[in-house]
């Protein structure tokens, strides 16, 4: 029988939900590259209900009892105290949420000798000290797509948050005033714009596609370059690299996974080379920014606006400047973690699980490493490596109540 971890984030400060706002969430049937949904045998929970809390479990309780395994849900996940460090020793299985990450370091990884699988229930595994999980033969796997659309949908939304001066126009409203010119003296429209993609997978794209309708000019830039129909269909212009894209784009945004030739890609030097006044949305990674890079370009006017919801490390310090600095559309780490994306990664969660323990190969697209090396999406999508660096400094965060 197996021990399962799983690290979830904390319940509402009022209590767990009694009603939800609506009945019932869409049916998708398939991912727009054809992948399908999840395909667990079964699921024990309600869709559109919350699931990434600690009381919502993934929805997993009654099947991993159900067989004999011990499941243990937590939200207490930092420090050597915690409850995820001192539970890690004999745990067999560790899940967690991009969200609210319990990053396995290296050094946890030392204290985890039983540990034989990683699930993030989402998408970016970075959490994860992969370099550690190849050496000790632990795979590492996510519900590729789950959530993919539901983060493109928030890069539209913070583009045109920011670009439309949509933040401080709220403000006015709920300080009872009707301030028309300090809403707009920093308002435009996005039409006419060039807007560039770091990363175009399923986010990257799923945006690209978002945007069109815009009537903006769109460009992008990847490892891989998109296939001549799509780039024709979409009108995208590549980039070999993301010099020479962000040196032409009002708007940038970022789409890829953090991993050691990401890491502090968007410093001083690279911000510098765009265009004053540009906005940058970063959905991908904290960690793909240097933060106090960001919060100088905010202050000198380098950059109009930055927005996201993605920080490092993850919860952020109560005192970290991307909280304070200027002209920022932050959330905390939402946008794939929706009700409709939680019944995905809930549901894919239970997937993977009932391939492990029936011996089953778990899907190539879901894998990020197996049998000691990059495997599935992530030989496609990472580097090996390991960016957990610093990551120990999410302790120091106390709750708002
Ligand atoms: P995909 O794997 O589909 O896409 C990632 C893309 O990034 C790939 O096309 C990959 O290129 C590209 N890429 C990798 N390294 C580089 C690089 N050095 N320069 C340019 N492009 C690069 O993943 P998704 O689109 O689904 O997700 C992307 C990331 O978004 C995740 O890894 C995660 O970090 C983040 N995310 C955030 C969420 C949130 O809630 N905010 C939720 C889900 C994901 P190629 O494969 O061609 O090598």
């Amino acid at each position: 029988m197996a021990k399962i971890l799983c690290v979830l984030y904390e319940d509402p400060i009022d209590g767990y939900p009694k009603t939800y706002a609506r009945d019932s969430i869409p049916k998708l049937e398939r991912y727009p590259d054809g992948q399908t949904l999840p395909t667990p045998k079964h699921i024990d929970f309600k869709p559109g209900e919350l699931l990434g809390s600690v009381s919502g479990e993934l929805g997993l309780r009654k099947f991993l009892e159900g067989k004999g395994h011990t499941f243990i849900v937590t939200s207490d996940k930092d420090g050597p105290d915690s409850v995820f460090e001192k539970e890690l020793p004999d745990t067999d299985i560790v899940i967690s949420q991009p969200f609210w990450p319990a990053y396995l370091t290296e050094e946890r990884f030392a204290k985890a000798k039983k540990l034989k699988l990683a699930i993030t229930a989402g998408i970016g595994s970075d959490h994860v000290d992969l370099q550690a999980a190849i050496e000790k033969g632990t795979t590492v796997a996510e519900v590729t797509y789950c959530n993919s659309n539901s983060v493109a949908e928030h890069n539209v939304m913070a583009i045109l948050t920011l670009a439309r001066n949509y933040i401080p126009s709220y403000q006015w409203v709920i300080d009872k005033g009707w301030n028309i010119a300090d809403c707009v003296e920093r308002a435009y429209d996005i039409e006419g714009m060039t807007v560039g993609i770091v990363g175009s997978g399923r986010i990257g794209l799923g945006t690209l596609k978002r945007l069109k309708a815009f009537d903006v000019k769109l460009h992008y830039t990847d490892r891989h370059r998109l296939p001549e129909t799509t780039e024709k269909e979409l009108g995208l212009t590549f980039h070999e690299n993301v010099e020479s894209l962000v040196s032409v784009c009002d708007i940038v945004a970022l789409c890829c996974p953090l991993h050691p030739e990401t890491e502090h890609l968007f410093n001083d030097k690279l911000i510098n080379k765009m265009k004053r006044g540009a906005y940058l949305v970063n959905t991908a990674r904290g960690k793909i920014c240097d933060r106090d890079a960001v919060v100088r370009a905010l202050e000198s006017g380098q950059l109009a606006g930055y927005a996201g919801d993605v920080w490092f490390p993850q919860p952020a310090p109560n005192d970290h400047p991307w909280r304070t600095m200027p002209h920022h559309g932050m959330t905390p780490h939402v946008s794939g973690t929706s009700l409709s994306a939680q019944a995905r990664y809930a549901a894919g969660v239970r997937e993977i699980l009932e391939c492990w323990f029936e011996n089953k190969p778990i899907r190539d697209e879901y894998l990020i490493v197996n049998k000691g090396k990059l495997a599935g999406t992530g030989k496609h999508s990472y580097s090996a490596g390991n960016a957990t660096r610093g990551s120990e400094e999410a302790s120091k965060f106390e709750v708002q109540k």
